[in-house]
């Protein structure tokens, strides 16, 4: 009768993942995700839901193999028509490791310059949702994606994002491959942790050894300061690096040129070089001591100050390919001000005018893609980007996903939301240190001053979406005095007592991401 199953249950295999009703007996019944039934060596893997518990079901004829392998209890009681043995397992990192070594399709893969779309899971339960999200798009899913300071923030271990995206993919039965993202990395140790979790694309963050200053500094101070870098780290010399851009001419597509004078060239040396030779530093470590491993690397310049222009992109690369340097995606720090949680604000025209010039340099290297970083909710952006389908594109998100999670809580749980809604208050300030936003708190009224309908509306008001966007450490992780969770426990329980709402909330979400880069694929 179980074995029936696949046969009965596994054509009706369909992007909604509809759940079907499995009763052992009369005795005992779950729900079923048809997707994810998978047969291997006579033993039948599927995942289900036991009341608002997931576990992976493992049935077979003899108890072997993965039967006592996986962690977890045997299901008693079963069809007597049929000997089968039943192994109910929880969805651990343990677990989740040895399904990686079962299936081939649970680990993630190297995604190169392809389009790509990073999809940051903090509560490790969006991402069978962001996975839905895909259907009809181009883009390869990043699904396991964490910053080290998300990560510090959850109190998270990087094996629980990977462990998330593999009983993500499993329960979605996505098999067309999924990359995995180590976010934001400043430091080898950075490194050491995400790759001993399994992650294969590691994006460095030079961030705090960008000059930023180099733009308005007298050229006296400029050559100074040249004089002192550090130039063994760069394999390089002052008079050397001059010689390479000084008065050369450049010429790319869309009538974009340049002629660094001595001060554009100074001007970017100081202001990249010494994220230039971290970026090495970093590189180095991977290639002595993981070679042998599947890596990618994402260089990451957005979270500074100061905007990198044409010039400084075509500086970056040219260096970062001197010194031998591979990346598959850059995120330039581009013009205009891109917040966490909302629109892009900044002239569209100039970003636009901007961009082109980006692409014609992307171009010319044609060894990476372009990426956009805390590029939740800018839908302006990628009007722009979509219809101009120049080059290749990574989108990363994070945050956002927390907001519809938030939007299930201010559904189903409104008492629970008042609360979240006046701690998030109370925390912003401090809160917002890390982040680039501007939300004004005066407009942000404590909860007791909104209807229930008007608590919704919070999530498409600017200042709302920040203040709930940043606060999302506190909120997962604050205890009260006897130790316990003030919001953790009830906040994951009505997500996952409302899956179904969720799973809507962050699909038709993300369709308002990708459907803009979707208009010329279908034409
Ligand atoms: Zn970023």
């Amino acid at each position: 009768m179980v074995y029936k199953l696949n046969k009965i249950i596994g054509s009706e295999k369909t992007v909604k993942n509809e759940m079907v009703t499995l009763e052992f007996n009369g005795e005992y019944s779950v729900k079923v995700y048809p997707n994810s039934i998978n047969e291997k060596s006579e033993t039948l893997y599927f995942i289900a839901r036991d009341n608002f518990s997931k576990y992976l079901f493992i049935i077979c004829r003899s108890k072997e193999g993965d039967f006592l392998d996986f962690l977890g209890d045997e299901i008693k009681n079963l069809d007597s028509h049929e000997e089968v043995f039943v192994k109910r397992c929880p969805l651990t990192s343990e677990n989740s490791r040895k399904l990686q070594k079962r299936f081939e399709f649970t680990n993630p893969i190297l995604l190169g310059k392809q389009n790509s779309f990073g999809f940051g899971d903090r509560l490790g339960l969006a991402n069978p949702a962001h996975i839905k999200s895909l259907a009809g798009s181009d883009f390869k899913p990043i699904i396991a994606q964490q910053s080290i300071r998300e990560l510090t923030r959850t109190n998270r271990h990087p094996s629980e994002v990977m462990s998330a995206a593999v009983w993500a993919v499993f329960q979605e039965g996505y098999k067309e491959g999924f990359g995995s993202d180590a976010d934001h990395l400043k430091t080898i140790e950075d490194i050491d942790l995400m790759i001993s979790n399994g992650f294969t694309m590691f994006t460095f963050d030079p961030g705090d050894h960008v000059v930023n200053e180099a733009g308005s500094e007298s050229i006296e101070s400029l050559s100074q300061m040249a004089e002192e870098m550090k130039w063994e780290d760069l394999n390089d010399s002052f008079l050397n690096m001059l010689g390479r851009y000084q008065d050369k001419k450049y010429v790319f597509d869309n009538g974009l040129e340049f002629t660094p004078s001595k001060e554009e060239t100074l001007r970017a040396v100081i202001k990249y070089g010494r994220a230039i030779a971290h970026i090495h530093k970093l590189y180095k470590h991977m290639i002595k001591n993981y070679d042998s491993r599947p890596f990618e690397v994402e260089i990451s310049i957005d979270e500074t100050d100061s905007v990198t222009s044409p010039f400084e992109h075509f500086f970056i690369v040219s260096e970062l390919n001197r010194l031998e340097v591979k990346m598959v995606s850059l995120a330039p720090r581009f013009i205009g001000a891109f917040e966490k949680g909302i629109d892009y604000i900044g002239d569209l025209k100039l970003f636009k005018q901007e961009y082109i010039k980006h692409l014609a340099i992307a171009k010319h290297f044609n060894s990476y893609k372009l990426s956009l970083h805390s590029g939740s909710d800018k839908f302006s952006v990628y009007k722009i980007i979509g219809k101009l389908n120049g080059w290749y594109t990574h989108v990363k998100t994070a945050g956002t996903s927390y907001l519809e999670a938030l939007k299930v809580i201010a559904t189903k749980n409104i008492s629970l939301f008042r609360k979240i809604l006046d701690f998030s208050r109370a925390e912003y300030m401090k809160e917002k240190e890390s982040y680039h936003v501007s939300a004004d708190i005066n407009m942000v009224k404590a909860e007791s001053e909104y209807s229930d309908s008007e608590l919704l509306e919070l999530f498409s008001q600017n200042d709302a979406r920040q203040v709930l966007h940043v606060t999302f450490g506190k909120v997962l992780t604050e205890k009260d005095n006897t130790g316990e969770y003030l919001f953790r426990n009830e906040f994951l329980k009505c997500i996952k007592e409302n899956e179904e709402l969720h799973y809507k909330f962050i699909y038709e979400h993300f369709r308002k991401h990708l459907s803009p880069f979707e208009v010329n694929s279908k034409n």
